[in-house]
């Protein structure tokens, strides 16, 4: 087997613990080598606290994985394409669209690869979906992303705070996988958000796309959690489950596996590749239509929120 590269995973946090780091343990081709976190640590890996002193004091470590929340993710994007490392970047990949463009351009002048990630595009039923989908007339289409924010983000208060796109953190995944499979671009019409009184950011939102596409997204949901995305075409009906992972034809299950496991180790295997090639893989359109929605949503006021 050929060596592996060394990477650092900065930000240990839930998605760090819950994916990246099972992910990196299982993987051919990257080593975590260390991490850097103000209070996290994994077991057996060097630890930092800076991302500076990191990244002066492991030259060997070409690649950087960057699991914080999206507001203070650019300034350490930035820092280790500077010192010449790729970068991978979880969703949504920053605070604004700005940012990322200066950091694609930053990348290409640096000649490395910035990647970024869009996990639920990696889940099992996605490219058969896109696949059944290509030569279809789309009449109608519809999301449902309703999810318990306590469970998800327990005790996160950043993704009420500005940058912390409320809701849209998980609605973003759905326009994630529906950027990839739809054989012709949408564009967002109008929208409703509800803020809570106390909040900076959406706990609902209620999309209305172009071609008949509609979205419900809600963070109240409390037992039994949705992620669906149905979609009505001159063939029939599909529909996607479980995040993506699922799809049904008609009713029927047809392909897919009941597991969001294997995503994470997709998106390490697909960062491999990209070094490989010396490319990058920069795709906003997800984030175009959290933006979208932000600039054109009529805001309603809600109940306040405390976790
Ligand atoms: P989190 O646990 O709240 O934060 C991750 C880590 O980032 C924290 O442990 C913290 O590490 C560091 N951090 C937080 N604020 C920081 C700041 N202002 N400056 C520097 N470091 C800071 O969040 P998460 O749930 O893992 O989410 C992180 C990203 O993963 C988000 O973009 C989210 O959308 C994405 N994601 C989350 C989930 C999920 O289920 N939660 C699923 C998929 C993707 P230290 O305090 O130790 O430095």
């Amino acid at each position: 087997m050929p060596e592996r590269q060394k990477i650092a995973l900065v930000g240990i946090g839930k998605i760090a613990v819950d994916q990246h780091v099972p992910a990196l343990a299982a993987s051919p081709e990257w080593e975590l080598a260390a991490t850097v976190s103000r209070a996290g640590t994994v077991d057996g890996v060097e630890a930092f606290t800076d991302i500076d002193t990191m990244l002066a004091a492991r030259p060997d470590i070409g690649m950087v994985s960057l699991a914080l929340p999206p507001v203070p993710r650019f300034a350490y994007a930035q820092a280790a394409l500077r010192a010449g490392c790729h970068v991978m970047l979880e969703k949504p990949p920053g605070a604004t669209l700005a940012e990322i463009h200066a950091l694609e351009a930053l990348a290409d002048a640096q000649g490395v690869t910035l990647y970024t990630t869009w996990h639920s595009r990696m889940a099992h039923a996605v490219a058969p979906a896109k696949a059944w989908l290509a030569d279809k007339a789309i009449t109608r289409a519809h999301i449902t992303w309703r999810e318990d924010v306590r469970k998800w983000h327990p005790g996160q208060d950043w993704v009420f705070e500005p940058g912390g796109m409320g809701v849209f953190d998980p609605g973003i995944n759905a326009l994630s996988i529906l950027t990839e499979i739809l054989p012709a671009p949408v564009h967002l019409q109008s929208a409703e958000l509800e803020f809570p009184a106390n909040r900076q950011t959406p706990i609902a939102a209620r999309l209305q796309f172009t071609g008949h596409v509609t979205a419900d997204f809600d963070w109240r949901q409390t037992g039994p959690q949705t992620w669906d995305i149905e979609i009505d075409t001159s063939a029939g009906r599909m529909a996607l489950r479980m995040g993506g992972n699922v799809l049904e034809l008609d009713g029927q299950s047809a392909q897919g596996e009941n597991t969001i496991m294997d995503e994470y180790p997709a998106l390490y295997a697909r960062m491999a590749e990209l070094v490989a090639k010396g490319q990058s893989e920069v795709d906003l359109a997800p984030m175009v239509h959290v933006a979208d929605a932000m600039t054109l949503g009529r805001r309603i006021e809600a109940g306040a929120f405390n976790f």
